[in-house]
C-alpha cells in the first residue's frame, strides 16, 4: 500500500521540530502536524521560558545545522555554584574542570522555535501542517492512519511511522493505550527574568531552599532567568505581587551571591510533575520528548533528555536502509537504547528534589557533607560534570557528528 508520508510527527514543539530537522534532506518524506504557529501566544513549547541546554545538546543542534543561529541568542554557562540554604555545604563546577568552552548554554525557547521552524519551512522533504490538530491515530499492521483537523476541515493521512511528540498534551497517549505513570509534585515553578547590579560573568546558581531549588541562569550581562520552586499558593502569590515585594522576597531567599536584585519581568507559574511511560512504542507509534517522560526542571534536563531521544531515533532510522521505519524491530531497539538514560535522569532529578527538601536530620546532614565532599572527590565531581553536560553514557551518532 502506498502511503502519503513515511513518517508523521505529531507536535512541532521543541522535540518534534528537532526530530524533523534531524531528518532534513534525507530520503524520508515527513509531515509535522502542529497545533500552533511558532510565534503564536498560545504556542506552549516556545513561550516565555529559557532553557538550559547541555553541551551534548549543543552538539546535536550543531549536527542538524541549527546551532549557529541558536548560539547568536545563547549565553554560555562557564561556572555553576550549587548551595544549600542555612548550611555550609556547597560545590562548584566549571570549564576549568570540563576543558570545554562552556558547560552548557541558556537559550530562550522562542529562539529555538524560530530557528527550527525556519529550517523546516526551507526543507523539501518536510511538510509542516500548521495550525492543525491530530484527533486520533489508527495503527494498522502495514501503516497508520492519522486523522487531523485543519481550519475546521477533517483530513486523513497515511504513514509508516507515527512519532508522537505532543508533550502528553492531547490525550493521544491514553487513546492509543500507552501506560503513563505520573506523579505531581506539591510545588510549582515560578519563572521570570531578573536583573541585578552585578555582572554575571557566565555563572549559574542552583540554590536549594526548604521547598526545592532556586536556579539563576545567566542571560544578558546582569540578567538571569529565574526558576524558583515553591508551594503552588506561594508561587501564585509571588507571581502576582508588586515588583518591589517580589525582589525583597527573592533577595531573602537567595542572599547576595549574585548581587542586589533590581528588576523583574515575565513572571509565570508552571505546575511540576514526574512522569514516565512503561514502554515508549506500540504498534506503529513511537513516543519521544515530554510525552514519554517528564522530569522536574531542577537540573535543566527535560528537553535535553528529549533531544537525546531524537539523536537515537535518528540513528536507527538512518541505519534502517530501505526497511519499514515503523517496524517492530526498529522500535523495540529504540526502546532498549532509551530505557537506561530515561530511568536514570528521572531518578536523579527526583532524588535531588527529595534529598534537598527533606527535613529529616540524617538526610539534611548528609546533603551538606555531600555537597562539600564533591569538591574534594575528583571522580564524583567528574561524574556530576559529565551528567550536567549530558555526556554520560553512549552518545548518539548525531551528537558525535556535531563535534566536527
Ligand atoms: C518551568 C520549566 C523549566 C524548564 N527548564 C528546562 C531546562 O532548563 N532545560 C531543559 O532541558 N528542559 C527544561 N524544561 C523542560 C522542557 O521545557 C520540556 O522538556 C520540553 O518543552 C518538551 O518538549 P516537547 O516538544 O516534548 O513537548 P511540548 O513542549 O509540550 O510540545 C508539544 C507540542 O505538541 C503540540 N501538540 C500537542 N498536541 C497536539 C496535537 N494533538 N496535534 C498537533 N500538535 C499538538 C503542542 O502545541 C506543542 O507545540 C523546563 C520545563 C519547565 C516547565
Amino acid at each position: 500500500m502506498s502511503v502519503d508520508y513515511d513518517i508523521v510527527i505529531v507536535g512541532g514543539g521543541m522535540v518534534g521540530a528537532s526530530m524533523a530537522c534531524s531528518l532534513a534532506d534525507t530520503d524520508y518524506r515527513i509531515a509535522v502536524i502542529e497545533a500552533f504557529k511558532p510565534d503564536s501566544d498560545q504556542q506552549p513549547s516556545f513561550d516565555e521560558r529559557t532553557v538550559a541546554l547541555t553541551y551534548s545538546s549543543k552538539l546535536i543542534f550543531n549536527a542538524i545545522g541549527a546551532w549557529l543561529d541558536i548560539v547568536a541568542e545563547a549565553c554560555a554557562i562557564k561556572d555553576i555554584e550549587v548551595t544549600n540554604q542555612d548550611s555550609f555545604g556547597f560545590t562548584t563546577l566549571g570549564t576549568k574542570d570540563s576543558h570545554t568552552e562552556a558547560l552548557g548554554y541558556v537559550v530562550p525557547t522562542r529562539c529555538i522555535g524560530q530557528v527550527l521552524h525556519r529550517k523546516i519551512n526551507n526543507t523539501e522533504n518536510i511538510k509542516l501542517i500548521c495550525p492543525a490538530t491530530v484527533d486520533s491515530i489508527d495503527n494498522k499492521s502495514e501503516y497508520s492512519v492519522v486523522n487531523l483537523n485543519t481550519q475546521n476541515q477533517h483530513k486523513v493521512i497515511n504513514c509508516k511511522l507515527v512519532v508522537l511528540a505532543d508533550g502528553g498534551r492531547s490525550g493521544l497517549l491514553e487513546q492509543l493505550g500507552f501506560k503513563l505513570k505520573t506523579e505531581s509534585y506539591p510545588q510549582s515553578a515560578l519563572i521570570g527574568i531578573v536583573a541585578t547590579d552585578t555582572l554575571h560573568n557566565n555563572k549559574a546558581f542552583e540554590h536549594f531552599t526548604g521547598h526545592g531549588p532556586l536556579a539563576l541562569l545567566p542571560l544578558r550581562e546582569r540578567d538571569y532567568a529565574l526558576a524558583w520552586t515553591l508551594p503552588e499558593t506561594d508561587a501564585r502569590e509571588l507571581a502576582a505581587c508588586t515588583d518591589h515585594l517580589f525582589l525583597e522576597k527573592l533577595q531573602t531567599a537567595f542572599g547576595k551571591r549574585a548581587g542586589q536584585f533590581k528588576a523583574v519581568a515575565s513572571r509565570n507559574v508552571y505546575p511540576l510533575s514526574h512522569a514516565i511511560l512503561s514502554r515508549p512504542w506500540l504498534q506503529r507509534t513511537v513516543v519521544i520528548g515530554n510525552a514519554a517522560h517528564i522530569v522536574h526542571p531542577v537540573a535543566g534536563q527535560g528537553f535535553n533528555l528529549g533531544l537525546r531521544d531524537v539523536g537515537f531515533l535518528h540513528e536507527l532510522l538512518m541505519n534502517n536502509g530501505f526497511q519499514d521505519p515503523g517496524g517492530p524491530s526498529l522500535l523495540s531497539e529504540y526502546s532498549k537504547l532509551r530505557q537506561h538514560d530515561t530511568k536514570i535522569v528521572g531518578q536523579f532529578t527526583d532524588g535531588l528534589i527529595r534529598t534537598f527538601t527533606s527535613d529529616f536530620f540524617p538526610v539534611k546532614a548528609g546533603r551538606n557533607i555531600g555537597l562539600s565532599a564533591i569538591n574534594l572527590l575528583p571522580r564524583v565531581k567528574k561524574e556530576l560534570l559529565r551528567r550536567t553536560m549530558g555526556l554520560h553514557g553512549r552518545q548518539s551518532r548525531l551528537a558525535i557528528s556535531g563535534k566536527q
